[in-house]
């Protein structure tokens, strides 16, 4: 198994590193760092929720898979909120807790889960990744106001964009956030399995960005790797290593135990499936055709 100080520590203080800005991030290293050594506490780096399997975008190299969903769904709010609650009892703090989808912005029911999980005093951040297709109304942008808000928003060049209104809307409101400007992405490849040695999977997650962040959840599981919890969703692939079931383990003890030895993880399965470690660059967002 992994150790601690990779997989959980560094991360978590990269994580803050990241989200605050210098000497303002010195009391919240302190608590952060108190609580990731005393024994007992459990505190993770981040988490992400899928709300919607929906997407305004159809790009051809998701790596969520977007495009294979034949019936692209949004995930029942009350159900989503329940297993956010239950995550949380479980935990003493999550730095940065995401919300994504699909296009979270078109889950008619966002700002009903982000109120929640900004009103938790477990979650340091709250995080909206969004395409910029679709413009926040002004209840959202009302929440989205809070201290502990940050929205990163991905640029593709895709026509139907706009990343420039969005922005413009989050400066107005003073609500931090980036713009990510993709100048390529990776090629995940196919869905079919690759066949690679145990040996290999550890070395191909271990270099990867996912084996120390973005651990996912959908349908109240949470997986190791977002492209394993949609692999999972579609029937690609079937795995009971890469997941820890949020919603069917009883709470205590067992359950931050259990958490623990997921995030240490040594492999995903998910590899199997991913053509990441190539490393084939392709034009970032490029689109199909819808059916
Ligand atoms: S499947 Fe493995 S290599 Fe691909 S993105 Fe996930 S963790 Fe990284």
């Amino acid at each position: 198994m992994s150790s601690y100080f990779n997989k959980i520590f560094k991360p978590c203080i990269n994580e803050i590193h990241n989200l605050i800005p210098g000497h303002k991030g010195i009391g919240a290293y302190a608590r952060v760092a108190r609580d990731l050594i005393l024994p007992g506490r459990a505190v993770f780096q981040d988490i992400v929720v899928i709300l919607t399997t929906r997407c305004s975008l159809n790009c051809k190299n998701c790596n969520n898979l977007m495009p294979l969903y034949d019936k692209p769904y949004h995930l029942d709010t009350d159900t989503v909120i329940a297993d956010i609650l239950k995550l949380l009892e479980n935990v003493d703090t999550i730095i940065k807790f995401g919300l994504l989808g699909g296009e979270p912005l078109i889950y008619p029911e966002l700002g009903r889960v982000l109120q929640v999980v900004l009103e938790s005093p477990k979650v340091m951040f709250a995080d909206i990744t969004t395409n910029a297709t679709v413009l926040p109304d002004s209840s959202l942008l009302k929440l989205m106001r809070h201290p502990k808000m940050f929205v990163e928003i991905s640029n593709y060049g895709v026509k139907t964009q706009k990343v420039q209104d969005f922005a413009a809307l989050m400066r107005e409101n003073g609500i931090r956030h980036t713009v990510d400007k993709a100048t390529s992405w990776v090629a995940p490849g196919g869905t079919e399995q690759r066949g690679k040695s145990r040996e290999q999977l550890e070395k191909e997650y271990n270099a990867c960005y996912s084996s120390r962040y973005c651990r996912t959840m959908l349908n109240g599981k949470l997986y190791l790797c977002a492209r394993g919890a949609h692999l999972c969703d579609l029937g690609y692939m079937k795995s009971e290593h890469d997941v820890f079931d949020v919603r069917n383990t009883p709470s205590g003890p067992g359950f931050r135990e259990g958490m623990k030895r997921f995030y240490l993880s040594d492999y995903a399965e998910a590899c199997n499936y991913c053509d990441h470690a190539l490393g084939k660059k392709v034009k970032p967002g490029e689109q199909l055709k819808r059916k």
